[in-house]
């Protein structure tokens, strides 16, 4: 539907090339295990997929948005779980945008050539919920340190991580004049801290995620690690928000369009009362509708990407591609366990493993109320309601 650039059209060429290396069985493995799929993300990694983003003068491949959101639809849409590495694409937005040369210098390259990972985002906290201007994680200046004293939650691929972008509270939210400002970003390594101020607890989840609990106990940092300004964290990572919005958006695309796949050449296969189940319009009507809702959302995302790679701001765009994308894989989940019949909850069809997987993406890395709200009142200017 979306015409595109032969470039953009070799790089999914490539990524389904890379992803039939790690079909089903091996997902199901992981999965079962709660494994990280260290295989695939290095395979990703000496492929240069995850240093899409970062300037050909960094060692990456210096491409836009829309290249990357192409490399994670294509992920999901081969049936893999992007979920292991999407991080890395979308924390380096704002190393990009408002790190040190210092920071670049030290850490791109290094992240390029897969020699450090970069794929934990410390920003939920236990207490403060989608309320992330009361998070309560500080950090104290002193000297040419910092110490940091809190709790993140959710921090997802924590232990398989050297680098953390992490959010944390340097002015009190009672001496600021704006509650947005007084937080700060920190590049963490991680690879100093973990036993020394930093500890680590994985949570156990529906599905294979590597999310854990952080705890910081009087932990010591680098002033260096600071990005950009003391105290403009909070501006500096919604622009990285949106590119978040618009990657995780594009990963549910590829999991409907898996979905719609999985459910179409199933109905053509499956026979019941003596032809294909998918001749009954009962069973047709559902696949085409979840087909035209997915592409339908597909268009947003593309349209978030242009605005975001135009050098836009697509508050509004990443937030509506999100949403719909989100929805359309759901709805595509749904619509795919239900043409499966019994066999949707056999773990060899993958349906069941995918379903779990899908279901986040109403939840995180935003959920669907908090984006109804944010067009209700950045868009369509209604009262505030919280
Ligand atoms: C598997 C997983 C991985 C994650 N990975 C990361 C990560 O790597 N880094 C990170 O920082 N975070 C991560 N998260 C956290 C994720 O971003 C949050 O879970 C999500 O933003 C929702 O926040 P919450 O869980 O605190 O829900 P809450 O804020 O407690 O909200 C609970 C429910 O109430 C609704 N709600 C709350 N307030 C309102 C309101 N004012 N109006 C209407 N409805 C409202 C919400 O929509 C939601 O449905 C992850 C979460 C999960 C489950």
């Amino acid at each position: 539907m979306i015409t595109e650039s032969e470039d953009i059209s070799e790089i999914r060429r490539a990524v389904q090339a890379l992803c039939a290396e790690f079909p089903g069985a091996y997902w199901r493995e992981k999965d079962s295990e709660r494994a990280y799929p260290a295989e695939f993300v290095d395979a990703l990694t000496k492929a240069g997929f995850l240093a899409a983003l970062i300037p050909e003068a960094y060692g990456g491949s210096g491409l836009k948005l829309n290249a990357a959101a192409v490399i994670m639809e294509e992920i999901q849409a081969a049936g893999c779980n992007g979920a292991s590495a999407h991080a890395q694409m979308y924390i380096m937005n704002t190393l990009l945008k408002y790190g040190s040369e210092e920071q670049k210098q030290e850490y791109l390259p290094r992240i390029a050539t897969g020699e450090l990972r970069l794929q934990a985002f410390g920003v939920s906290e236990p207490t403060s919920g989608t309320d992330t201007l009361s998070l309560r994680t500080v950090a104290v200046r002193d000297g040419d340190e910092y110490i940091i004293n809190g709790q993140k939650i959710w921090t997802s691929r924590a232990e398989y991580s050297d680098l953390m972008m992490l959010l944390a509270r340097t002015t009190p939210r009672e001496e600021v004049a704006s509650k947005t400002e007084g937080l700060s970003i920190f590049l963490v390594d991680m690879r100093k801290v973990v036993g020394n101020g930093m500890t680590i607890k994985p949570i156990r989840t529906m599905m294979n995620h590597s999310t854990t609990e952080v705890f910081f106990d009087d932990m010591r940092i680098p002033a260096s690690a600071l990005v950009g300004e003391e105290g403009k964290g909070f501006r500096y990572i919604l622009s990285g928000m949106n590119a978040e919005r618009i990657l995780i958006a594009a990963e549910c695309i590829g999991d409907a369009k898996w979905f719609i796949k999985k459910a179409s050449d199933y109905a053509s296969e499956r026979n019941v009362f003596g032809r294909a189940i998918g001749q009954n319009q009962g069973v047709q009507f559902p696949i085409a509708r979840c087909y035209a809702q997915m592409c339908a959302a597909e268009l947003m995302v593309h349209h978030a990407a242009q605005v975001f790679d135009a050098g836009g701001n697509p508050g509004a765009e990443a937030n509506m591609a999100k949403l719909l994308a989100s929805e359309a894989s759901w709805a595509a989940a749904d619509m795919c366990v239900q043409t499966h019949g019994g066999f949707g909850f056999a773990e060899e069809y993958d349906v069941e493993r995918k379903f779990r997987e899908a279901r986040l993406y109403t939840v995180a890395p935003i959920s669907t109320n908090l984006i109804l709200s944010y067009l209700a009142e950045h868009v369509l200017g209604l009262p505030r309601s919280y």
